[in-house]
């Protein structure tokens, strides 16, 4: 009989999730015909995010990312790369909001399911020297969009 509180059980379920997407990543590689490219780096951690992006019109048609660095960075982008495809720029810049409002303890932000896999990351929010690793590749996103 299975007496143990739900909470460590998703915390377990979560860190599965986020060591599945550091260990196949989704969106990996090259873009061909990227019209947007950023290369963000995290240097407290070791981070390294390349950014692309195939936008058409505001809709972002294609995502994908280089990078190396922690599990959290690298999930973390893999994660955001699933998200965006066919998003307008606004709402990706939304998701962004949502994003670092979540990993700024807005528990609101962590049951969004408009973040998807991201969920998984609302744990680190608790840890502070790893939150700039959630956030590089949103930064990047950002940063991507709005030049
Ligand atoms: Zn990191």
């Amino acid at each position: 009989m299975d007496t143990s509180p739900p909470e460590p059980q998703l915390t377990t379920l979560y860190q599965e999730l986020i060591l599945d997407h550091y260990r196949r990543p989704r969106n990996k590689g090259t873009l061909e015909q990227a019209t947007h490219t950023v290369s963000l780096n995290n240097p407290l951690c070791g981070d390294e995010i390349d950014l692309q992006l195939r936008v058409d019109g505001d809709v972002i048609k294609d995502a994908r990312f280089i990078g190396r660095g922690c599990s959290i960075s690298q999930a973390a982008a893999s994660m955001m790369t699933q998200l965006l495809k066919d998003k307008s720029i606004p709402q990706a810049l939304a998701l962004a909001d949502r994003m670092s409002a979540m990993m700024h303890g807005d528990l609101s932000a962590a049951r969004d399911k408009s973040l998807g896999d991201l969920r998984a990351l609302a744990g680190v929010s608790k840890f502070p020297v790893r939150i700039k690793c959630a956030l590089l590749p949103w930064n990047a996103l950002t940063d991507a969009v709005k030049t």
